[in-house]
C-alpha cells in the first residue's frame, strides 16, 4: 500500500508517524530539562572551584555550548508540535508556506519537516537575516 500526501489523521501512516514524532518530542523535552537542571548547577561549581579567570571563561564557553544545544532542542520540538497539529489537521506532508507535497525522501529523514525543501531553504535565510 503506497502512502498519500497529505495524510489521513484516521491513517496507518499517520499513526507512525504520530508515535515516531511524539517518542522524538519525549526524548527532546528530556534532554532539554538535563541540560537545564545541568546548567543550574553550574554557578555552584564555577564558584567552588574557578580559582582564577582562565577557568571562569572556560565556564562560560561551557554554558553557551549548553545555550546551542537547548535553543536546537527548543527549535525542534517547536517543529514537532506543528508537524503533529498539521497531522491532526490533515495536512501532513504538504508544505505550511506554498501547499506543495513535501518529498517523501525528505520526510523520511525528517519526520518533523512542515516546509518543501525550497521554502525551508527561504525560512532559514529569513530566519539568519532576521538575526
Ligand atoms: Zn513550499
Amino acid at each position: 500500500m503506497s502512502t498519500v500526501y497529505p495524510l489521513d489523521p484516521a491513517s496507518p501512516a499517520a499513526g507512525q508517524v504520530r508515535t515516531l514524532l511524539q517518542a522524538r518530542e519525549r526524548k527532546l523535552r528530556a534532554e532539554v530539562e538535563a541540560t537545564r537542571t545541568r546548567g543550574a548547577s553550574d554557578p555552584l561549581r564555577v564558584a567552588r572551584e574557578s580559582t582564577d579567570r582562565g577557568e571562569e571563561a572556560e565556564a562560560e564557553v561551557e554554558n553557551g555550548i549548553n545555550d546551542a544545544e537547548v535553543a536546537r532542542d527548543v527549535a525542534e520540538l517547536r517543529a514537532i508540535g506543528e508537524a503533529l497539529a498539521r497531522l491532526e489537521a490533515g495536512h501532513y506532508g504538504q508544505c505550511r508556506d506554498c501547499d506543495e507535497l513535501i518529498d517523501e525522501r525528505r520526510l523520511a529523514a525528517e519526520a518533523f519537516a512542515v516546509r518543501c525543501t525550497a521554502c525551508q531553504g527561504r525560512f532559514e535565510q529569513a530566519l539568519r537575516q532576521r538575526g
